[in-house]
């Protein structure tokens, strides 16, 4: 059982007087970590202590900091196992997947050490007796609210970004992954000087607080309803708000293409980390002319999955992350064949212990069921049949989320109209995962505001000033 601490002010140990919470596995519903829940008075002591440390962390050269992200990689690369086994602990997904996680983590921390040293500002042309230049600096303090479906990625991501720019963080991660953030800070408190790190513990309560507090910005990983409670709460003190929120991303399969590798495609993307993903496929508009075959492959892609606990290193499909998540899921599953969708496959709650749910096809589907419209985040395909792919176009962009989309298609024509016309961030042809490292997009609407990642992820934890420096007099220096 791991037994959680916070990290305040640079002592470990500190606060917790709002109580406990207790993970359990979701495979089994053993207990597994007991964390402490912070205050909003300790969130707000976080906060005062941070900030006493941050302008001595800005003050550091660029160099220096990008050293000690390579050191913090390091600590991350030594802790690799136990943050993987922890993940799978208290979330659930297959312990290789949680490994993929964490080795994804650390590759973003190489990549942030390596760039952010060499990012600058711009020199301006303007009086040439004068010095004028755009330079950027660090925003100052920085809360990053992160999710469990990825729990060590995503932290990498933000925490790695916001430091190596010269930024104090306190990190509150999720309720449901308090020991894979603990594990997480240990790595990063190891090699950073005390103070520039905060691990603050605890639930939507602890979040609340810290999202309202006097803090120079705000970054969110998670739900679009938490997102926007943050940039309300965040309205108040005026903090910067960066968020990456929830999708509905739609797969369109064209008519022209091979239903059973498109079949393929949407298994990968529909139940990978048992639908879990961010970017997971949520909806599919699949041509007519392709339906019956595409739908008969996927119930037998949903057919062969092996179900098991995440530490199992046969399981493809662990259990959902809990109870209360599984009722929301199924509630959608349920609520759509009432409404005259088909199930083709799953859909039934499993006896025994723990929070699994079975792969799921649905077909018959119409486009404003709420299984269609809103985030599902469990192993769901739901398939509307389509008569054109302008039909099927249109009914992918005609949602309240905007993160991203994939394009099953032969035709070039229609890849470009798809990349043109859908107002998301990503559109993916031919392929569910996948892209070019590096790569950073704006999600639309419900799905957020602001660079989550790559480079420009840099950007947002920075702040551009522009000097204009002049002699005395109006002379020359
Ligand atoms: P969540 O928003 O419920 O929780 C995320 C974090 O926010 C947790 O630490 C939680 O305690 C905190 N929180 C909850 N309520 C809060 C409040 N009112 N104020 C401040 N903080 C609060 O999300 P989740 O269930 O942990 O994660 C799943 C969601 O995250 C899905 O919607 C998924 O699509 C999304 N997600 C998005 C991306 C992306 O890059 N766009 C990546 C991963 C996950």
């Amino acid at each position: 059982m791991y037994t959680v601490t916070q990290l305040i002010g640079g002592v470990w140990g500190a606060g917790g007087e709002a109580g406990e919470l207790v993970v359990h596995d979701p495979a089994d519903g053993r207990p597994v970590t007991k964390a402490p829940i912070a205050t909003a008075d300790e969130v707000d002591k976080a906060v005062a202590a941070a900030r006493g440390t941050a302008s001595e962390w800005a003050a550091t050269a660029p160099a220096e900091r990008a050293a000690t992200l390579h050191r913090i990689a390091d600590a991350v690369t030594e802790a690799a196992d136990d943050l993987a086994q922890a993940t799978t602990a208290e979330m659930g997904k297959p312990l290789a997947d949680a490994r993929g996680g964490v080795e994804a983590g650390i590759a973003t921390l190489r990549q942030y050490a390596e760039l952010a040293p060499a990012r600058g500002g711009r020199t301006l042309h303007g009086d040439p007796a004068a010095l004028d230049f755009m330079t950027p600096q660090p925003r100052g303090v920085v809360a990053a609210i992160t999710p469990w479906n990825d729990p060590v990625a995503v932290a990498c991501g933000l925490l790695g970004a916001a430091l190596v720019t010269g930024n104090v963080v306190l990190h509150k991660p999720s309720e449901r992954t308090p020991a894979t953030g603990w594990l997480l800070a240990r790595a990063f408190d190891s090699a950073l000087p005390a103070g520039v790190l905060s691990l603050l513990s605890g639930d939507s309560t602890t979040g609340a607080a810290l999202a309202a507090a006097e803090v120079d910005m705000v970054a969110h990983v998670g739900s679009s309803a938490t997102g926007r409670a943050i940039a309300t709460a965040a309205a108040g003190s005026g903090a910067k708000v960066l968020l990456e929120n929830g999708g509905s991303d739609p797969l369109i399969v064209d008519a022209d293409v091979d239903p059973v590798w498109a079949a393929g495609q949407a298994a990968l993307g529909a139940f990978a980390n048992a639908g879990q993903i961010c970017v997971a496929v949520e909806r599919i508009y699949a041509h007519r002319d392709v339906a019956e075959d595409f739908v008969d492959a996927l119930v037998e892609h949903a057919a062969a999955l092996r179900v098991g606990p995440g530490r199992d290193p046969d399981t493809q499909l662990g259990p959902l992350v809990d109870r209360r998540h599984r009722d929301q899921v199924h509630g959608q599953v349920v609520a759509a064949v009432a409404d005259g969708a088909r199930l083709r496959i799953g859909g039934t709650v499993p006896e025994g212990p723990g929070a699994f749910y079975p792969a799921t096809v649905v077909d018959g589907c119409r486009h404003d069921l709420v299984l269609i419209r809103e985030e599902t985040f469990g192993p769901v395909a739901a398939v509307v049949v389509v008569d054109s792919f302008s039909e099927a176009l249109r009914c992918a962009a005609d949602s309240p989320y905007g993160l991203a989309a994939t394009v099953l298609t032969g035709s070039m024509s229609h890849a470009q109209r798809a990349w043109r016309e859908l107002p998301v961030g990503t559109v993916k042809v031919n392929a569910v995962f996948g892209g070019a490292p590096a790569g950073a997009a704006h999600p639309r609407r419900s799905s957020g505001q602001g660079f989550g990642y790559g480079p420009e992820l840099l950007d947002e934890f920075t702040a551009t000033k522009a000097v204009h420096i002049q002699a005395p007099g109006g002379g020359h220096w």
